[in-house]
């Protein structure tokens, strides 16, 4: 699944309710400097000039999805209030996330501060989030992007090297957990940290990052890192390997519930 404008939606996010989404990297492939196996845009495709929307187009993207959803939410609020019930502002977010990995960017800073400033003029309740996966947290100008926005979903699919590897398949194979842990400490603990929770197979490998093991060394990075919020989820959509499980709801609450008594805020999407 791709998302062919660079502004799209609002559409319903279960992690995040209505979201205008943001789409900074390809609009015919995904760019990601992982290849998640139970990513929903699919396997990446290699490219050699992959063309990127400008900080200009994307600017003159969104303030045009915004300027219209503020005529409709006028007109509605016209209709509504001569039927003697009141409108509501619609949007919760503005989200950057797509067809790879926002932060690829090389305008993501320029991009943010455009988005701050247009999301103040046009709908200065809405919140604006970076989905990432953490791997360009070492470049300064992501990380002043970041701590721009509202919300920094950064992910970490698991605390081991090698289950990491196996669910990430990130393309720089020297990547650590130990790098990411450390980059994601910028943030003194001012971030959602997301994990998608698992179990399969891929090239003849077991993949599973909810064993005993997995889960501890997870709860210490949980602890090392102190995230404000937690965002834990399932395998929601068709991934491109084909041979993994979704685990239940069930079993999600269980994981949370050692997390939840310590007082970490913890949603889990299952
Ligand atoms: S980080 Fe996100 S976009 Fe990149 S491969 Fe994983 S799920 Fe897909």
């Amino acid at each position: 699944m791709l998302f062919n404008e660079i502004a799209y939606g609002p559409i319903h996010s279960r992690r995040l309710g209505t979201s205008l989404g943001m789409e900074l990297m390809p609009l015919e492939h995904k760019l990601c400097t992982f290849n998640c196996v139970y990513c929903e845009c699919g396997w990446n495709t290699p490219v050699h000039h992959p063309q990127l929307p400008t900080r200009e187009e994307v600017r003159a993207a969104l303030e045009e999805k915004l300027k219209s959803l503020t005529a409709q939410r006028s007109y509605s609020a016209t209709v509504l209030q001569r039927s003697g019930l009141s409108a509501e502002d619609g949007l919760d977010v503005i989200t950057f996330s797509g067809n790879g990995e926002p932060t690829l960017h090389p305008d993501f800073l320029g991009i943010i501060e455009d988005t701050c400033a247009l999301r103040d003029q046009y709908c200065p309740k809405a919140k604006v989030s970076v989905l990432s996966n953490s791997t360009q947290l070492g470049r300064p100008d992501v990380v002043q992007a970041l701590r721009l926005c509202d919300n920094r979903i950064l992910k970490l699919d698991a605390a081991t090297d090698e289950m990491m590897r196996r669910i990430d398949l990130p393309v720089n194979e020297r990547l650590t957990v130990a790098q990411l842990i450390e980059w994601l400490k910028a943030f003194d603990g001012n971030f959602t940290l997301q994990t998608c929770f698992l179990r399969g197979e891929h090239a003849g490998k077991p993949i599973d990052n909810t064993t005993p093991d997995e889960l501890e060394a997870w709860y210490k990075a949980v602890d090392t890192l102190h995230p404000k919020q937690l965002m834990i989820y399932v395998i929601d959509r068709k991934t491109p390997e084909e041979n993994l499980s979704k685990i239940s709801r069930e079993e999600m609450e269980s994981i949370a519930a050692p997390l939840r008594e310590k007082g970490y805020d913890v949603i889990v999407s299952a």
